[in-house]
């Protein structure tokens, strides 16, 4: 008899279920872990909401986890049953056109079919190639939380790679929600001298304050952001982190610029989005326009050492916990706006609350 397992899926735009499906078998090379933490990201709530083009429904969801190793695939070497792990759902192929050129981030290769998938789940396969590269062992006293959060302080890093901060006195980050905070606490990390983060809700601007933001912008007060902004830098900031995804913030990331500014599109906008440049602006400005996806092995790493030193107060990040068998709850929760990311629990502890 196969044993099975509940696992969270996007049955139907804006429906959630909790189905009984198989525990996975790992292939050669793969592994099977026991999902011991997940943690909820706005691309899932994205897919929940309007669908994703690489994920047809239904699809199972979830993606950010640490777990413990359940079953060991053929010719796997690093790792044994028991062996708690800290992971990210990708690695480049090494192989394709954009692997080729160094841009890992990139890799044409990677899809729906060959990611670990699917975490708000008691188990999930790993493939063959993330085993080989975006697999690490998890230190036994590390917080959970820590290190459920690997992939996206791996994107966090990434971004902050292409940024140049030289000279960057003031940055701006619009948006306050998880990603933006990660923006804020690395960027304080990396002594940026002032941080000023525009966003919504006090509790999340609570958090900016906590994770180091110098400023803090109250979208929610003001009628007129760029006004705002220019009252704190009148000339205009010297780069802009857009972690919204709407196009208002791209706009406004741009607009906030001062002369040789540098703005990072971060936030994925719904497709078919377009924004207006004002084409003097951009050339006799020299205005720098950058956007930023996914990460590299050599980001993961970066980010798999500031968890590992615990250089980072992540657990700002998360406001809250729900059981597995609760998942429905945790998505009205993150549609509410007003929580961060919220912990995905597969065994029910006494303590799970929201
Ligand atoms: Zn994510
Ligand atoms: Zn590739």
């Amino acid at each position: 008899m196969t044993a099975t397992m509940l696992q969270g899926l996007v049955a139907d735009l804006g429906r959630l279920e909790l189905r009984e499906v198989p525990v996975p078998e790992p292939g050669p090379g793969e592994l099977v872990a026991r999902v011991d933490l997940a943690m909820t990201c706005g691309t899932d709530l994205k897919t929940f909401r309007r669908g994703h083009p690489k994920f047809p429904l239904p699809t199972p969801l979830g993606h950010e986890f640490t777990g413990t190793v359940a079953r060991v695939g053929a010719g796997v070497g690093r790792f044994r049953e028991g062996d708690p792990i800290l992971a990210v759902p990708s690695a480049p192929c090494g192989e394709c056109p954009s692997c080729l050129r160094g841009l890992e981030n990139l890799c044409d290769r990677i899809h729906a079919g060959n990611l670990a998938w699917g975490a708000f789940a008691e188990f999930i396969r790993i493939p063959a190639h993330v085993v080989r590269r975006n697999v690490f062992p998890r230190p036994p006293d590390l917080d959970l939380t820590h290190a459920a959060l690997l992939e996206p302080l791996s994107c966090v890093v990434h971004g902050i790679e292409v940024l140049d901060l030289a000279r960057r006195d003031t940055v701006l980050v619009l948006g306050a929600g998880p990603i933006g905070l990660l923006y804020v606490a690395l960027l304080k990390r990396r002594g940026v001298p002032r941080v000023v983060v525009l966003g919504k809700r006090a509790t999340r601007l609570a958090a900016a304050r906590a994770l180091g933001a110098d400023e803090v912008l109250d979208l929610d007060a003001s009628s007129d952001p760029l006004a705002s902004i220019r009252a704190l830098a009148p000339e205009g900031v010297c780069a802009a982190v857009e972690c919204v995804g709407r196009t208002e913030a791209w706009q406004l990331a741009e607009a906030s610029l001062r002369k040789g500014g540098e703005v990072l599109f971060y936030g994925g906008c719904p497709g078919g989005s377009s924004i207006s440049l004002d084409t003097r602006r951009v050339h006799y400005d020299a205005l720098t326009l950058k956007g930023a996806f996914h990460f590299t092995p050599s980001d993961v790493r970066i980010a798999l050492d500031l968890i590992r030193r615990r250089a980072l107060p992540l657990d700002r990040v998360v406001s809250g916990e729900y059981p597995l068998a609760r998942l429905g709850e945790a998505f009205e929760t993150l549609q509410g706006g007003e929580c961060l990311k919220l912990a995905i629990r597969p065994k029910a502890t006494d303590g799970a609350s929201a």
